[in-house]
């Protein structure tokens, strides 16, 4: 299986490590040329979601991402890249691949108290899951089924091929999420 992890800004090495150890085929998407070959996932990292639209918008890759991801290969998204495929954003703000049913609200647990790590069930698992100036969703569509939440907010959800989390599943040792990614 190839991977391409999206590697404009944020945290993509981190993803390519932890895929490369699962035994993974994995590539940086960086340009246009980078997605000429036909590949099977894309990797959404953690970052900054303004600063990644906008190199999306720069390099190229919007578009053909869009399309790949409306065709339906599977994506895996964390913090910022589940900013990337929500269809709303709380506050209005413009959406990117809106290609997930879903609204989240950015930098939704404060800017002090922003990073916290916790131990929370996912697919049937305990797992650690740091969190990083993330977003939590604030509402999901019919079509969107939820994978975690806590503390009452939703942090973890699948559309399809397309699974989005709030928090770092590539800074901790387990391996549920990719575990999950890699089925599909
Ligand atoms: N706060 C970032 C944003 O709104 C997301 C943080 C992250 O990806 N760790 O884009």
């Amino acid at each position: 299986m190839r991977t391409g992890v999206l590697s404009l800004q944020g945290a993509f090495a981190e993803h390519i490590r932890k895929l490369r150890d699962l035994g993974n085929d994995v590539f940086e998407i960086r340009s246009q040329k980078d997605i000429e070959k036909p590949f099977d996932a894309l990797v959404l990292p953690g970052g900054e979601s303004t600063a990644m639209k906008k190199l999306l918008d720069a390099t190229g890759l919007l578009n053909p991402l869009k399309q790949l991801i409306s065709e339906g290969i599977p994506v895996l998204a964390t913090c910022a890249g589940l900013i990337l495929l929500a269809k709303n954003i709380e506050g209005g703000e413009e959406s990117c691949f809106a290609s997930m049913d879903i609204e989240v609200k950015r930098n939704a647990y404060g800017r002090q108290l922003g990073s916290f790590r916790c131990k929370e069930h996912f697919n049937g698992e305990v797992i650690e899951m740091p969190f990083i100036r993330a977003p939590y969703v604030t509402k999901v569509g019919k079509d969107t089924e939820i994978l975690s939440v806590h503390d009452d907010k939703i942090v973890a959800v699948k559309q399809g091929r397309q699974i989005a989390v709030s928090f770092h599943p590539e800074l901790t040792d387990d391996t549920a999420v990719y575990d999950m990614f890699l089925k599909i």
